[in-house]
């Protein structure tokens, strides 16, 4: 498996590209900002995007999305649960001082259970809302490696403070669905460094009991 990690915007949001080396087809994941640095990336491995997934419905995770997909004809995926927050795009880029992306579509809605296939690669999605109501983590199984984007970060979980936050769902989805992987998963959070279960699960200070 391709996997680049590319933070992105001013928030440094990690979009992430996972590509099959045999039939160069590719899926990103949370291409917030600087589509053209993720493009380049796409160039340098000859991958031709089949996807667009999005974690959650904040505009660092989404705002590059619309120009992504009208360069690479890909769909874009997100949870519906998510459609009151992405209608928000411009409140949303007031809060942050940043400019508005317009109108985001989306093409398909990713619920829990579906999976995500692109040539050989294979993710299930894990629905996780507490950061937001329709928040994702895709989970490649075979890869032991989990995007989880704004759910579980190194030493810390999402905030929970913004519309459509709940501390009660984040903790019950991490328990539930998150902690239930393998500690030797390897966990790409929606910013900041890599992680696993494994260390999460004995030290972040969140997820003791
Ligand atoms: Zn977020």
């Amino acid at each position: 498996m391709i996997h680049e990690i590319l933070p992105v915007g001013p928030l440094q949001c990690n979009c992430s590209v996972v590509g099959d080396e045999t039939s160069r087809e590719a899926i990103v994941i949370d291409p917030g900002d600087d589509i053209d640095q993720v493009v380049g990336l796409l160039r340098k491995h000859d991958l031709t995007v089949k996807q667009i997934v999005i974690t959650h419905a904040h505009i660092d995770h989404v705002g590059g999305a619309m120009k992504l997909r009208q360069l690479t004809g890909a769909p874009i995926l997100l949870n519906q649960n998510d459609n009151a927050l992405l209608k928000m795009l411009d409140v949303q880029a007031a809060w942050l001082g940043m400019a508005t992306p317009g109108k985001v579509e989306i093409d398909h809605s990713l619920a829990d259970g579906d999976s995500v296939t692109t040539g050989t690669l294979s993710a299930s999605v894990l629905h996780t809302p507490g950061h937001t109501e329709g928040s994702i983590c895709l989970y490649f199984a075979p890869e032991k490696k989990l995007i989880a984007g704004d759910t579980l970060f190194a030493g810390s979980i999402g905030r929970t403070d913004l519309p459509g936050g709940s501390y009660k769902k984040i903790i019950s989805s991490l328990h539930q669905q998150v902690l239930a992987l393998p500690d030797d998963t390897v966990v790409v959070p929606g910013h900041g460094p890599l992680t696993t279960i494994g260390e999460e699960r004995q030290s972040n200070p969140f997820l003791q009991k």
